[in-house]
């Protein structure tokens, strides 16, 4: 077994003398709200929003951002659960920033493995074989984060399958202090109508 594979079933194994209760929860979330964020590791929406098991739906991708999956993770999680607030939460420092669609094409094309990076931008070991799948991929990268806050909020709201009373806040975490602070911007365009 790997030395992770092995760490995270010993820490399971943990968790699951301390399991309580927990299986009586019930699938809608308690508290009756979703959040899409970022995957990155830095961030753990249980601790910056104080979330237990069975509170409420948290939806991840790369750069916390409204793709077509992530609405629809959002639109099942009110249809068929009940959610009735929303937050969408980008943060500093995100590595959505650090690329465009035409960098990550040709890192993919150049190699397989795994890019660096340096003051000057992405650098690909080269070694091939590469891929040249990635450059009919929209990889959703971000120029500044609190348009992006925006552009998402805005593109959930303007969803013909979201209702028009659920309340889409837009927030930043910001990884130095672990602060969530709002973007008034976003969550105006987010507001019930
Ligand atoms: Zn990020």
């Amino acid at each position: 077994m790997s030395n992770i594979k092995e760490e995270i079933l010993t820490a399971n194994a943990a968790y699951v003398t301390e399991f309580g209760d927990k299986g009586n929860l019930l699938m809608p979330p308690g508290r009756g709200f979703a959040i899409l964020t970022c995957m990155d590791a830095r961030l753990d929406p249980a601790k910056y929003a104080g979330l237990a098991e069975g509170d409420a739906h948290v939806i991840r991708n790369a750069g916390g951002r409204a793709s077509d999956d992530a609405i629809r993770s959002l639109v099942i999680s009110y249809k068929l659960l009940g959610t009735k607030e929303w937050f969408v939460i980008h943060h500093t420092d995100c590595g959505m920033e650090t690329f465009n669609n035409e960098v990550m094409g040709g890192l993919l094309e150049s190699s397989l493995e795994t890019s660096s990076v340096d003051e000057s931008g992405w650098n690909d070991s080269g070694n091939g074989p590469g891929s040249t799948e990635g450059k009919y991929i929209n990889w959703l990268t971000i120029s500044g984060q609190e348009q992006s806050v925006v552009e998402d909020v805005a593109r959930i709201r303007n969803s013909s399958m979201v209702p028009s009373e659920i309340p889409i806040y837009g927030y930043i975490y910001d990884c130095k202090t672990g602060e969530l602070v709002e973007v008034p911007a976003a969550t105006k365009v987010g507001a019930p109508g």
